[in-house]
């Protein structure tokens, strides 16, 4: 039977990111993944890496200390992920929804969170492509965006370099018990003695977790995106629902819809994307949208990350979270923090799965 310190389950954004901070803390790290690279949810996302309003505070806190991280990833991984850093720019339709901006935007602010509110004339300077009549936006300088792929890829890649077993294509089927301690993990090639199990499995987290014959409370949420063909820079921000890569293609998101594990794109949602698109920017009625693609969100019961060790069996850690993308840089180090050291640079209690047992 092969061994190691700590499995990791999921080779998307999180896991990889963690099992990179293993490998570089010395920790004997495999990490298991059943498909191939990006095949879960962090192939199919907007990849805004934000903190755009966040609440509570605490929360918008974890997320600033993983945008503090984004500027440097590259060089630290050896591999560009293609971060651009660009804020972002949520827009409000009328009257009501600047009045309502108004009072949120100065209470954000009085709680310490980077946020403003901008008055059309200081929206169209910064983005003259837009439809005209927006009554302005909310902004927040911090944060930008980035290729998924290439983030995952350069997690993995350094991991490796750093002593990391990635055998990829190895499904885990069966996580073994002892004592109330993970024991070992059986996968479809061959059983692996461990001490520690990390659930990073995205939206079939609940599915590990059963392993173990414990609950984790994350259900699907449907988001689909189309992409347009390349074009010239038309917008410089990230527009809530819409931003340009590098390589000029639009993306038009998100939609949020309860639709189980039915991971497709539906003629409705292309539909009510392509209007929302037109909306922004009248630009898009002329633009040729090339195709479309959907991804499950994993969308913790109360929306926030569920990051630690179960009570019930030990040696179990879940990283299980919506904005994983954006999370991913800071989860890497804390989680590793936490599993080596038993502790982490900020405070994971309020994420802890315990929360959800009474
Ligand atoms: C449309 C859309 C837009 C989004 N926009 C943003 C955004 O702008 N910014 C942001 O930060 N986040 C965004 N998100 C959310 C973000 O993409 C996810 O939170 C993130 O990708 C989750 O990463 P993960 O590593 O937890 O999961 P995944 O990427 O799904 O990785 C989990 C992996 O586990 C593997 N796995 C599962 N079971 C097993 C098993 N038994 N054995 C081995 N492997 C297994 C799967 O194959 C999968 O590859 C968006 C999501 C969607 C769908």
């Amino acid at each position: 039977m092969k061994s190691a310190d700590v499995a990791v389950i999921g080779g998307g954004a999180v896991g990889s990111s963690i099992a990179y901070r293993l490998a570089e803390a010395g920790v004997e790290v495999i990490l298991l993944e059943r498909g191939s690279v990006c095949s879960g949810t962090s192939g199919a996302t907007f990849a805004w890496v934000g903190a755009h309003g966040q609440r509570p505070f605490s929360y918008y806190q974890l997320r600033k200390a993983s945008l503090d991280l984004f500027p440097d990833i590259s060089r630290c991984l050896g591999f560009d992920v293609e971060y651009r850093p660009q804020g972002s720019l949520i827009l409000l339709e009328d009257e009501a929804e600047f009045r309502a901006a108004q009072r949120e935007v100065s209470e954000l602010k009085e709680e310490g969170n980077q946020i403003d509110l901008l008055e059309p004339s200081e929206l169209y300077a910064l983005e003259p492509g837009l439809r005209a009549g927006f009554q302005g936006a909310t902004y927040c300088p911090l944060g930008g965006s980035l290729n998924p792929f290439r983030l995952v890829c350069g997690y993995q890649r350094r991991a490796r370099e750093l002593g990391a077993c990635i055998p990829g294509n190895t499904e885990v089927q069966e996580i073994r018990v002892r004592d109330g301690r993970v024991h070992s993990v059986i996968t479809d090639s061959g059983d692996i003695r461990v001490e520690r199990v990390v659930n990073a499995a995205g939206v079939h987290a609940p599915h590990v977790g059963r392993m173990v014959g414990l609950d984790v409370p994350v259900r699907p949420v449907r988001g689909q995106i189309l992409v347009s063909e390349p074009l010239p820079p038309v917008i410089s921000h990230i527009l809530d629902d819409v931003r340009q890569t590098p390589s000029g293609n639009l993306l038009v998101g998100r939609l949020d819809e309860e639709a189980g594990y039915q991971n497709v794109c539906t003629p409705e949602g292309i539909g009510a994307l392509a209007s929302r698109a037109r909306k922004i920017m009248p630009l898009t009625e002329k633009v040729h949208f090339i195709r479309a693609y959907s991804g499950l969100r994993p969308m913790p019961a109360d929306e926030l990350p569920i990051l630690g060790e179960t009570r019930e069996v030990k040696g179990f850690f879940n990283a299980v979270m919506h904005s994983g993308i954006t999370l991913s840089a800071v989860v890497g180090v804390l989680m590793a923090q936490l599993i080596k050291e038993g502790e982490a640079e900020i405070p994971l209690e309020s994420y802890s799965p315990r929360r959800f047992q009474h």
